[in-house]
């Protein structure tokens, strides 16, 4: 049977995306194909799942992660269906010469109410930590600066991603779409628009449709296509000889159990939040240390630059003791000690021109990606954009009621603000 729309990729975006062509469409038959046994297997399992409304210096970020937090919070508030959100907040620390660089930004997320500018002398009263390192040789070899300011982000935290992968499936199910897991999509099929039964279909001169993808199991025929492959998405498109100008970097995350009471009052830093622990944390080197109440872990993670673009999702080790460990210690040397007690690796598909997501449609498709380490806490707004572009519409309904137009995301004639927080 032919799919009115077919999905390519059940992580979140696909998911959102989904979800998306339903609510508006309930008749569309939606199947959604992915090589995985479950929704949320790739990048959106191995996420750090946090979430921040408006934290980011580029507006289109901060409107899509605006209006997708602002839905999550109202299906765990309002539908009563929980995600595992809790609202421990961004602290994101900067030096004197970092915060001077988003100093106008930082001041209009203030008056909003979104932000609160912590000083030093007001961080040493709430946070045990190292703030000066001048005259430590180490620290300068190391990269490791001062500690001058705190952006704490307040309508920020952390989600469960799983759940939030778990309510669209099961939405999208409800509404009549269906899913059909390990299914690797090896092509996607292109057709002329119009057949006219001559060899080497399509020629050069001839417009195309997309007319479904050839699988493991078999082709799959659809009307409408939605390629949302995550990191993958650049190999389905690289043969079409169509541009996502995003590729995979692989991004890790190591975790630890605090063993000794430091590490334990680190863990629970009182006066942040209503749930006494420490906020999602960024350093002023990149590095970020998150704390989880439900399983008592720290969460360490580095998105450096120079590293290749690739597919390779192994975690390594020793990345860890090479390039977190002596800079977290630094900081915070009541973390002397601390071993990597689990570890797990996945896929940022980095959009490096502006950090902002890619959204695009090409005849009867639609990609969505480039999430740029950010897709859980903006994939609600990037489905709901993708969906009115497969719909033909010029704007897109964002949740709360705001408008974007579909083009914005578009690689040809992009002209978005570069973002500053890709952590
Ligand atoms: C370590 C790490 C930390 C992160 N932290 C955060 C964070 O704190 N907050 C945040 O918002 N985001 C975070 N992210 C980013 C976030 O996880 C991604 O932006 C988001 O999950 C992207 O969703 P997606 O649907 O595009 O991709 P994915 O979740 O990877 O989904 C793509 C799906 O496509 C499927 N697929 C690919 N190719 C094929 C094929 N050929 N055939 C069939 N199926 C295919 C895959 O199996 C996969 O399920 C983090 C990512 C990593 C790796």
């Amino acid at each position: 049977m032919e799919a009115d729309v077919l999905v390519v990729g059940a992580g979140i975006l696909g998911l959102a995306t989904a979800y998306h062509v339903l609510s508006r469409d309930p008749e569309a038959n939606v199947l959604v194909v992915d090589r995985m046994g479950d929704v949320g297997q790739g990048a959106t399992a191995k996420s750090a799942a946090g979430f921040r409304a408006g934290l980011f210096t580029s507006s289109t970020n901060r409107l899509l992660s605006d209006t997708s937090v602002d839905f999550y919070l109202h299906i765990q508030r309002e539908e009563g269906y929980d995600l595992g959100m809790e609202l421990v907040g961004y602290l994101i620390l900067r030096t004197k010469e970092q915060f001077e660089e988003i100093a106008d930004v930082a001041h209009a997320l203030e008056k909003r109410g979104t932000l609160k500018i912590y000083r030093k002398a007001e961080l040493k009263k709430m946070l045990e930590m190292n703030y000066e390192f001048d005259g430590d040789e180490e620290a300068e070899i190391l990269g490791v600066k001062n500690v001058d300011y705190g952006l704490f982000g307040v309508k920020c935290g952390y989600i469960d991603a799983d759940k939030l992968a778990y309510y669209y499936r099961d939405r999208i199910k409800e509404m009549g779409g269906n899913f059909q897991f390990n299914t690797k999509v090896e092509r996607i099929i292109v057709e002329p628009e119009i057949k006219l039964g001559i060899p080497r279909e399509p020629r050069a001169w001839q417009k195309v449709r997309f007319a479904g993808v050839e699988t493991n199991k078999g082709t799959l025929k659809a009307e409408k296509l939605v390629i949302a492959a995550g990191g993958w998405t650049h190999l389905l498109l690289d043969p079409l000889g169509i541009d996502c100008i995003s590729k995979p970097k692989k991004r890790q995350i190591f975790t630890f159990r605090p063993r000794t009471e430091a590490q334990k009052a680190l863990l629970n830093t009182k006066g942040f939040n209503d749930e006494g622990i420490l906020p999602f944390t960024f350093l002023p080197t990149g590095h970020y240390i998150r704390a989880d109440r439900r399983d008592g872990t720290f969460w360490f993670g580095f998105s450096d630059e120079i590293r290749p673009f690739s597919p390779d999702e192994e975690p390594e080790e020793n990345y860890y003791y090479d390039n977190i460990y002596p800079i977290m210690v630094k900081y915070f040397p009541q973390l002397e000690g601390a071993r990597v007690d689990n570890m797990w690796a996945g896929l940022y598909m980095l959009n490096s021109v502006d950090h902002n997501p890619v959204v695009f449609r090409r005849s009867n498709m639609v990609v969505a990606t480039g999430a740029s380490g950010s897709g859980i806490l903006k994939g609600d707004a990037i489905g709901r954009i993708a969906a009115a572009l497969l719909y033909g519409e010029t704007y897109a309904d964002l949740y709360g009621g705001e408008k974007i137009p579909t083009n914005k995301l578009e690689v040809v004639g992009r002209s978005l603000e570069t973002e500053s927080f890709v952590f």
